[in-house]
């Protein structure tokens, strides 16, 4: 059966909300926490007292359940909320030719190429002057304020026998428009649909996003095709799942904590990262002084995996060749790229014949370079057994991924079960 199910599709469907309501980390951030709320979570800190609360810090967000009684355990969802770009640089107005022209830096590992020829908006935060202070305002500009044009093939003969090299410096930098050089341009633009004074923003964090919305595809809606995929879908999941435990009936054994971090796709070590201390001193705070059992806790590192390519399947293991549709993958690797071990995997494994998800495994080529995600950090940093898990994916750090609709909740009903058990 190809078609996804009325659930699925539906699910499916408000992962596109989600996505396209977070072009940026802090985007994310703040579509996570509207959800929260709505769900009974309220702003606090790990020191109050019983129920939902949640904290934000950027592009960053842990929030957790608080049971009436003494933590002994927790299960941790982690997630990231970037996903690779383009960014401006401090003074990004450049051109030649009488073109306008934005200084870009590529962040993270991205598909150079899948950022030609789309109609790109701007999104991210502005800290604007507020008397001796400054306070941070969330911007987006949803119009095709710049794009980065791909060279003719009449001016790049040998394009389809030798592949396209870019350089990030010279063939990546955005137009934004005609005329000369204005500095400061861009930014004005920028600042007025804040609704702020450009002389009163002394710093930014922007980036660009494709403005494409986010759609199911094929004959039978059998795919989600959107932006940040990875890893989007499985923020989404996670911050449904906690929400479906605070509105829930019931106890659960451990408590529920779920950590979306920003800068992962730049390794972690930053102030928000998965290597800073902000999950530790929050477990911390819920534990209040008494004794962790790590044995009786876990942490899943949820992000993409990579489901077989029909045009690529041999850069695949073929006894590990997860595909699209069928249930998201445990993910392992010898050298802990990822935090899966057995008795982690038994867990996960569990679970997922309890709430009846099918899981696939997946591990890497053994001649092919593994990524990594935030698992192997928050294991170091928390002490706490990790797996790593995820949903299928084609297409990972492309301006536009692909993974199918019936995904989305398989993965959902895995992560509340876990969250449960
Ligand atoms: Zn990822």
């Amino acid at each position: 059966m190809t078609v996804p199910s009325p659930d699925a599709a539906a699910f499916a469907r408000d992962l596109c909300a989600y996505i396209d309501a977070s072009p940026s980390p802090f985007h994310a951030v703040a579509s996570a926490v509207e959800r929260l709320e709505a769900a009974g979570f309220e702003p606090g800190t790990p020191g109050d007292g019983p129920g939902p609360r949640y904290l934000r810090s950027g592009g960053s967000l842990v929030a957790w359940i608080r049971p009436p009684g003494a933590c002994a355990g927790f299960r941790v969802l982690a997630a990231h909320t970037d996903s690779p770009n383009l960014r401006l640089t401090p003074n990004p107005d450049r051109g030649a030719h009488g073109v306008r022209q934005l200084g870009i830096e590529v962040y993270g590992g991205a598909l150079h190429n899948a950022w030609l020829d789309r109609d790109l908006g701007c999104s991210g935060r502005l800290a604007v002057r507020d008397g001796d202070s400054a306070t941070e305002v969330l911007v987006r500009l949803d119009r095709a304020v710049a794009r980065v044009p791909q060279l003719a093939i009449h001016l790049d003969r040998g394009v389809n026998d030798k592949g396209l090299v870019l350089n990030p410096h010279r063939h990546l930098a955005p137009v934004t428009g005609l005329g000369d050089l204005e500095e400061g341009a861009f930014l004005a633009a920028v600042a007025a649909a804040a609704g702020v004074d450009a002389a009163d923003v002394l710093g930014f964090d922007l980036m660009l996003h494709d403005l494409t919305p986010s759609t199911l595809a094929g004959l039978d809606d059998e795919f989600v095709s959107a932006p940040r995929v990875d890893n989007l879908l499985s923020c989404h999941a996670a911050v449904e799942a906690l929400g479906a435990l605070a509105g829930g009936q019931g106890t659960f054994p451990s408590t529920p904590v779920v950590a979306l971090y920003d800068h992962e796709e730049v390794g972690s070590t930053s102030a928000t990262g998965a290597g800073s201390p902000i999950l530790r001193s929050v477990l911390d705070g819920l534990l209040a002084g008494a004794p962790l059992d790590s044995g009786a806790s876990l942490a899943c590192s949820v992000d993409g995996a990579h489901a077989v390519h029909p045009n690529y399947s041999d850069r695949h293991d073929a006894n590990h060749a997860v595909e699209l549709g069928r249930g998201p993958a445990l993910k392992f690797n010898a050298s802990q790229r990822y935090a899966t071990d057995a008795p982690g995997a038994a867990r996960v494994r569990l679970a997922a014949e309890r709430c009846g998800v099918p899981l696939q495994a997946y591990s890497h080529r053994a001649d092919l370079r593994c990524g990594s995600t935030v698992g192997p950090i928050t294991a170091s940093v928390t002490g706490l057994p990790t797996v790593d898990l995820g949903a299928p994916q084609w297409a990972m750090h492309s301006a536009r991924e692909t993974c199918a609709t019936a995904d989305p909740l398989h993965l959902r009903k895995l992560l509340e079960e876990l969250l449960r058990s």
